[in-house]
């Protein structure tokens, strides 16, 4: 089905706010979610809201839970997400950490325990809009590992992302790298699998370490793997967000000393600088500029398709689906309608 995303919006604010959330989280946690969709990340879109309700109903998801500060020390600030909706969390503590940059210039933010935070992106785009550079290393934990080590059989690490954001200029829009250390996000093997659809090769190992390309490997006893981008690179980045957003938050890694409650963890390892601190403002966009005009002018690859940078398919999709509206399949759609009925919603009511 195709949906508009006021209408999406509307009815996961509904089933948010049936669920525990007040107005403004519910408001912030759809937005959110709305916005994954339009960005053609349907894996961190409405298809995570099931599994948030199953999450609060199981205790490891707290609804209505503001990020704690427990540390506030000049350019460091340290933050506890308290288990609350994690996309509320980080959009709080990116405001405060946001908020001392422009004082500071430089600011290490780290934030633990908070569930889920979806797309990092979205954190980008909030030091983005203040003017900032940001760096996001971020781990998951709460459950069991999704990602194979390069050169190993099993899972023992999660997809782990990574973003980095950089301003737009007068010219281009900004530059948001925003990815999973796995070839793939897990969602998108969930997506994949809700359409009944094969992943390509490549992406994917079977619970005996065998290449597959078939999704329900992701969500069986004992389960496959997602394998790192990149070979040893993307694993070695990997451990980095389990080091940097694992221990240096006190959030904790995945290491199985560590509790498995079944929940959705996360913990991000940020730095925001202010790059007017650093160079001349008209410089920077100049050369900004340039560098994105030299490398877009390379001849393509594929008759028709231009050299991108890291946000434009997000924007361009955006564009589209703002248009089209979003497209929901059916068993998504369906486990949507559960998680209402499952919060005391009936379906006509959405
Ligand atoms: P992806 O592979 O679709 O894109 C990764 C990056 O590459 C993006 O910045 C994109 O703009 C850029 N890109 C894509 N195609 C390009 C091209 N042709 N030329 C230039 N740049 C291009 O994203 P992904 O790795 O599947 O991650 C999807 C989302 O999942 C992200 O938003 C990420 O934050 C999120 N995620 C979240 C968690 C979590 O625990 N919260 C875990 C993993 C991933």
């Amino acid at each position: 089905m195709l949906i508009s995303e006021h209408n999406l919006k509307k009815t996961l604010q509904k089933i948010l706010l049936q669920a525990g959330s007040d107005e403004y989280e519910a408001d912030l946690v759809s937005d959110h979610l709305v916005r994954s969709n339009l960005a053609g990340h349907d894996s961190h879109g409405a298809a995570m809201l099931p599994i948030y309700i199953k999450n609060i109903s199981a205790g490891v998801l707290v609804p209505s839970m503001g990020a704690r500060l427990v540390s506030n020390d000049g350019s460091i600030m340290v933050f506890d997400g308290q288990r609350g909706y994690g996309q509320r969390v980080a959009a709080e503590a990116m405001d405060a950490a946001i908020s001392r940059c422009k004082e500071t210039g430089l600011v290490l933010m780290t934030l633990r325990n908070a569930h889920h935070i979806g797309r990092i992106g979205t954190y980008g785009e909030q030091s983005i809009a203040a003017g900032l550079v940001s760096l996001h290393f971020v781990n998951v934990i709460d459950h069991a590992p999704l990602v194979a080590p390069f050169g190993g059989r099993d899972a023992r690490l999660s997809t782990n992302p990574i973003c980095i954001a950089i301003p737009a200029t007068g010219e281009n829009p900004p530059v948001l790298l925003d990815m999973a250390t796995s070839r793939i996000a897990r969602g998108k093997a969930l997506v994949a699998m809700n359409k009944g659809e094969q992943m390509a090769e490549g992406l994917m190992l079977d619970s005996s370490g065998e290449p597959t390309t078939d999704p329900a490997v992701m969500f069986q006893e004992p389960g496959g793997a997602l394998l790192p981008f990149g070979e040893y690179k993307g694993y070695g980045l990997a451990l980095i967000c389990e080091l940097l957003a694992g221990v240096f938050t006190g959030g904790g890694t995945i290491q199985p000393g560590n509790p498995r409650l079944g929940g959705i963890v996360n913990n991000m390892f940020t730095f925001l600088v202010d790059p007017g601190r650093l160079v001349d403002h008209d410089w920077m966009q100049q050369e900004v500029d340039a560098v994105i005009r030299y490398v877009k002018d390379s001849p393509p690859a594929a008759q028709g398709v231009p050299v991108m940078v890291a946000g434009d398919p997000e924007r361009s999709r955006m564009a589209e689906r703002s248009l089209k509206g979003i497209s929901i399949d059916d068993a998504t759609w369906n486990a949507i309608l559960a998680a209402a009925e499952s919060v005391g919603l009936s379906r006509s009511f959405l």
